[in-house]
């Protein structure tokens, strides 16, 4: 009987429990006995490896997380460990992999296969959004849904209080999670890398608009540009409105599963088992345009990701009335 493993690594998201579920039904189905690496990479070279079956699997899909853990593992960078993880693999029989994660992870199991005669398929898990080649990664609905409650949430207070609100949004050097936020959301400011802005240009309107009796303002700025406390304080000089930064920081991560990211697990990992099934050695299970694409891992780890021109375009309209 052919075995397959499941590995999470790297920065966890919602859906990867989903996507553990799926791994394991349709193994079954396709009489293929599942397995478990627990902790990432760290447990393919400690040999944390288990047999998977319904049972494991039971009742998991509404929870965010994983529940095989995840883990960055820089012993993996090395070659001698990843020797060990090859030599666990070959002890069970194990010969080939879903490994959900980003494109640092992609790389690193790359380089395994490139070792050994075990392939693996790429699952783009990660709340950020920022694999190159595909259009979604598993997580960002779920992440976009617990950032718009909490903006909701915020902007109950900061309507009540006249104040204005800079929450800063997850995503690393990409700006995808602040920028649709901030459409979603109905902010009166988007700061994120991709866009540059113009204070003054804000300061006009928002000056124009307390005028004419607005009471609050809403701001969502990307993490990468590390600017909270200072567009805190423009607010404050320039505005001339009481200012609070709300750093939503690790909630993002977490959240019931929503449907869009149960059903993506669902189908990302049936393209990621058949793509295994067909034979390919280092893909990628890629979404776009409403369709899923194994690509080869060098068309999506060695080129960088972009938000959608058509995005940017409608997100460029702040701070430009
Ligand atoms: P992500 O998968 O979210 O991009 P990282 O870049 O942190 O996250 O990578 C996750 C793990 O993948 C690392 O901790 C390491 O074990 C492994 N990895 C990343 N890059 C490489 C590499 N170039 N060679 C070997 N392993 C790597």
């Amino acid at each position: 009987m052919k075995k397959m493993a499941i590995v999470c690594s790297g920065g966890d998201s919602s859906g990867m429990n989903a996507a553990l579920k799926r791994f394991v039904e349709y193994c079954i189905r396709k009489e293929i006995e599942p397995w478990f690496v627990h902790d990432g990479y760290e447990g393919l070279i400690d040999d944390r490896i288990e047999k998977a079956d319904y049972a494991s699997v039971a009742g998991i899909i509404t929870r965010g997380g994983t529940k095989i853990g995840s883990a960055r593992s820089k012993r993996f960078m090395e070659e001698h460990y990843r020797k060990q993880a090859i030599a666990n693999l070959h002890a069970r029989g194990i010969g080939s992999l879903v490994v959900l994660g980003g494109d640092g992870s992609f790389r690193g199991m790359h380089k395994l296969t490139q070792e050994s005669d075990l392939a693996f398929c790429g699952i783009p898990a990660t709340i950020d959004n920022d694999i190159a080649g595909t259009e979604y990664c598993l997580g960002v609905d779920t992440a976009l849904n617990v950032i718009k409650d909490a903006v909701d949430a915020i902007r109950d207070t900061a309507s009540s209080f006249g104040r204005a609100f800079v929450i800063e949004t997850m995503g690393r050097e990409c700006g995808y999670l602040a920028l649709v936020s901030a459409l979603t959301g109905g902010a009166e400011m988007c700061l994120i890398p991709e866009i540059p802005y113009d204070l003054n240009a804000y300061k006009r309107d928002f000056l124009r608009e307390k005028a004419q009796g607005r009471r609050y303002f809403i701001a969502i700025v990307s993490e990468a540009l590390k600017k909270s406390d200072e567009i805190a304080k423009w607010f404050e000089e320039e505005v001339g409105i009481e200012s609070r930064v709300t750093v939503l920081g690790h909630i993002q991560r977490g959240g019931v599963t929503s449907v869009h990211d149960r059903l993506m697990a669902y189908r990302f990992v049936t393209h990621a088992v058949d793509a295994l099934l067909e034979g390919k050695k280092s893909s990628v299970i890629c979404y776009n345009d409403g369709g899923f694409e194994a690509k080869h891992i060098n068309d999506v780890a060695s080129k960088q990701y972009s938000i959608p021109e058509e995005l940017l375009s409608l997100a460029r309209e702040y701070g430009s009335q």
